[in-house]
């Protein structure tokens, strides 16, 4: 599909991240005024709460957009989200007969500031990327036991914090936890020394169920995507995993780019899961690409030093796919609500250089990295900012996510002595 012209001529650069072809849902606000739902077209915002005031788009009886989240919009289905951006496609396209209307409603994109595009009601993070697990895996339980059984035959996954995951730009308190190291037979409570990030796409779940899915059933239920980074604690990680899984370690915060890509805008971009080394059960059975050809790449800038990129990799490097996630998530009879939140493990190439993890990258602390600056890193440091940035390639244009970033703040003082 070739790059779809609009009248919003910054939108046409081929290095836009929000060309006609993506149309994002956020939500911004401006100097003092309460936050709305809004569309980024080039360096604009399209002002969606004035757009349906002022009759120009009428979806459903009642409002859509009164609201500051998409999750209205996103309850109502395909059908709905489909007629949205076909009428938003007209209204922006080159040559639209309504330009006059909505001029007006356009706000500088850098003068808003953004807000989590919509309500988080659950949040549920994967461990579906083999080299991530296989290199995990292998740090923690040897080469031999790196993928655990049952990891080829279903997505594993665990149930996060929905009330902990914040938009981009918003900065992250190292945690105090439980560490207990090898030579100490007491754990003690002390700031984490080896927090991490996770480079992971976040898939947000429309349409509501209300019992199994299967992959192909799954597909549909799925609105749109957004960058997220799954803080991690290592060292409560690991004296805390067994047997129930993350816990703490990846309590502390959860930062997603502000705009939900929609999956429509990603449509020509559709890759295959890779071949499959066991046969899935029939519900997991693939149907069609499942994944997305979306370049990934981190960057980690040191405080008021210029960052280095030290991660590239692909959503394509994933074993299961967004579907499968949700297919496997509602096997029990789980229901699914508008805004749950599916992440989906970190993602990591099979190259050093892919790796989406500073404890793939560094080798759990035995390889420190360096960066531009000549400074090296195991793990992050007090003042760094973690920047991921993702994009699908097209002709002449590309589909961007936006930036998720964070910086570190140092520990506050120990939380139980006075
Ligand atoms: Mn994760």
């Amino acid at each position: 599909m070739p790059l779809i012209p609009s009248w919003v001529d910054s939108a046409n650069a081929p290095d836009c991240d929000f060309p006609l072809n993506n149309l994002p849902y956020g939500v911004f606000s401006l100097a003092e005024e309460e936050p709305r739902c809004g569309v980024a077209i080039g360096d604009m915002i399209l002002d969606m709460a004035a757009a349906e005031e002022d009759g120009l788009i009428v979806l459903t009886d009642e409002p859509l957009f009164a609201l500051p989240f998409w999750n209205d919009l996103m309850e109502q289905g395909p059908a709905v989200w489909a007629a949205l951006r076909a009428r938003l496609t007209a209204l922006l396209a080159r040559g639209a007969p309504d330009r006059e209307a909505v001029e007006p409603l356009l706000v500088p994109l850098a003068e808003a500031r953004l807000h989590l595009p919509f309500v988080v009601s659950e949040y549920t993070d994967f461990y579906a990327g083999r080299h991530h697990a296989t290199n995990v895996g292998t740090m923690f339980r040897g080469a031999e036991n790196a993928l655990p059984p049952n990891w080829l035959h279903m997505p594993i996954g665990y149930n996060g914090r929905a009330s902990s995951v914040v938009v981009s730009g918003t900065p992250v308190r190292r945690p105090w936890g439980q560490l207990k190291s090898a030579d100490h037979d007491m754990p003690a409570f002390l700031p984490s020394r080896r927090f991490d990030f996770e480079l992971e796409l976040g898939a947000v779940v429309g349409t509501p169920s209300d019992g199994p899915l299967a992959t192909a059933g799954a597909e549909a239920h799925i609105f749109g995507f957004v960058l997220l980074n799954d803080w991690s604690a290592r060292d409560i990680q690991a004296w805390e995993y067994q047997p129930l899984g993350p816990f703490q370690a990846k309590a502390t915060a959860t930062s997603l780019s502000p705009w939900i890509v929609p999956k429509a805008a990603l449509e020509p971009f559709r890759a295959d899961t890779p071949a499959r080394e066991v046969p899935l059960l029939d519900h997991l059975r693939d149907d069609g690409p499942g994944l997305f050809d979306i370049d990934l790449q981190v960057t980690l800038a040191p405080e008021g030093q210029p960052a280095t990129t030290i991660t590239r990799t692909n959503y394509r490097e994933m074993y299961f796919s967004a579907a499968q996630q949700l297919a496997h998530h509602s096997t029990a009879g789980c229901p699914m609500n508008a805004g749950d939140l599916l992440g989906s493990g970190t993602i990591s190439g099979p190259g050093k250089p892919e790796r989406g993890s500073l404890l793939e990258l560094s080798w759990g602390g035995e390889e420190p990295l360096t960066l531009d600056t000549g400074e090296t890193r195991s793990f992050l440091q007090d003042g760094d900012t973690l920047t991921l940035t993702g994009h699908a390639q097209g002709d002449g244009y590309r589909i961007g996510f936006g930036a998720c970033s964070g910086q570190v703040l140092p520990a506050l003082k120990d939380p139980y002595r006075p």
